[in-house]
C-alpha cells in the first residue's frame, strides 16, 4: 500500500469532498438514485421527478449498459445521453452516468456531471486512466472479486492523472452466498475511513439485488459512515428493461427517504450525548427518540 501516494490519508489534510454541480460529496449523507438504465424520455423524466419529490441530489441512468447476454438491452447510446442530461435539466438535478469504452469518455463529459466506472471495468486502466483526464469526477465502483487494495490503486491510477474527484462505491462482491445477488462489505466504509481521504458510498440494488433488503442495507450504510447511497429507482419496475427485481418503485423510495432522514436526526442527536451520562439511562435514550419521530418530516 505505500505506492497509493495519492489515495491514502498520510499527508493529506482532512477529507475531501468531490463537487458534482451544487452538490458535495463527502459532506452529509448524498442520495444518488434513478433507473438502472434509460429507457425512454417518458420513464427517465418521470422517474427523475419522483426521486427529485422525495429529495435525491444526484440523478442516475446508464445509456451504456455492461449486460452479462449480448442479446440483452444494451442502453439508448447517444439518445440515452441526451435524454438524461434534459432529465437533469428539468429536475436541477446533476446527472451520472458510465462509461464502459475509453473512446466514449471525452465526448461523454458533454452531457454528464459525473462518469461511473462500472464494477466489471474497475480494472481497466486504459480506461481508469481517460477519465483521469477528463477533468470530471468520477464515481469508481469496487470490482465484484476486487480486494480493498485492489479499490485504493484504481482510484490512484484516476488521481495521478490529476484527477482528485474520485468517489468510491461498495457495490457488493462475489462470494459462496446465493440468497442475494452480491454480499454487501460494508466493513469496506469503516476501512476505507481509517485509510483514504475519499468519500465513499454504496450500492445496495447491486450489493443485494432484491427490493426487499435495499432499505435495510441503506440504513446500515448511514450507520457505518458511508457518505451515501446509489438506489435503482424505476416509475414502474414491471416494465424496467434491466435490474427489474431490484427497481424500487417511487413510493417506496419516498418511504426509505423518511427514514433516512429520521436517522439521520438520530445519529446527529447521539453524536451530541456524553456517552458516560447516559450509563443505566435507558428511559432518557427511549424519551429522546420518540420525541425525534414526533419532529421528524
Ligand atoms: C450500474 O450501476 O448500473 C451497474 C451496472 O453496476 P455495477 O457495475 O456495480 O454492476
Ligand atoms: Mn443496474
Amino acid at each position: 500500500m505505500e505506492k497509493l501516494k495519492l489515495t491514502l490519508q498520510d499527508g493529506h489534510i482532512g477529507k475531501t469532498t468531490v463537487p458534482i454541480g451544487s452538490v458535495r460529496v463527502g459532506e452529509g449523507f448524498v442520495i444518488i438514485a434513478g433507473p438502472c438504465s434509460v429507457e425512454s424520455e417518458k420513464q427517465m423524466i418521470c422517474t427523475a421527478i419522483k426521486v427529485k419529490e422525495a429529495g435525491a441530489d444526484i440523478l442516475r441512468g446508464g445509456a451504456f449498459k455492461p449486460r452479462t447476454s449480448p442479446y440483452d438491452f444494451q442502453g439508448l447510446g447517444l439518445k440515452g445521453l441526451k435524454i438524461l442530461k434534459k432529465a437533469g435539466k428539468e429536475t436541477g438535478l446533476p446527472v451520472v452516468t458510465e462509461v464502459l469504452d475509453p473512446r466514449d469518455v471525452f465526448w461523454v463529459t458533454e452531457y454528464v456531471d459525473m462518469i461511473q466506472i462500472g464494477a466489471r471495468n474497475m480494472q481497466n486502466f486504459t480506461l481508469l486512466k481517460e477519465v483521469g483526464r477528463s477533468g470530471k469526477p468520477v464515481l469508481l465502483k469496487r470490482g465484484m472479486t476486487s480486494t480493498l487494495n485492489e479499490l485504493l490503486n484504481c482510484a490512484e491510477y484516476i488521481l495521478s492523472e490529476g484527477n482528485p474527484n474520485v468517489i468510491l462505491c461498495e457495490r457488493g462482491i462475489r462470494t459462496f452466498e446465493t440468497y442475494t445477488r452480491n454480499t454487501l462489505d460494508l466493513s469496506i466504509i469503516p476501512s476505507i475511513r481509517e485509510l483514504s481521504h475519499l468519500p465513499i458510498i454504496v450500492d445496495p440494488s447491486h450489493g443485494t439485488g432484491r427490493l426487499s433488503l435495499i432499505e435495510a442495507m441503506s440504513l446500515a450504510s448511514l450507520a457505518a459512515g458511508a457518505d451515501g447511497i446509489m438506489v435503482e429507482v424505476h416509475w414502474r419496475p414491471c416494465e424496467a428493461l434491466c435490474d427489474r427485481d431490484q427497481a424500487m418503485p417511487p413510493e417506496m423510495f419516498s418511504m426509505m427517504m423518511n427514514k433516512i432522514r429520521l436517522m439521520k436526526k438520530m445519529i446527529n442527536k447521539i453524536r451530541g450525548v456524553d456517552l458516560r451520562s447516559i450509563k443505566n439511562e435507558d428511559n432518557h435514550i427511549e424519551m429522546e427518540t420518540k420525541s425525534f419521530s414526533s419532529h421528524a418530516g
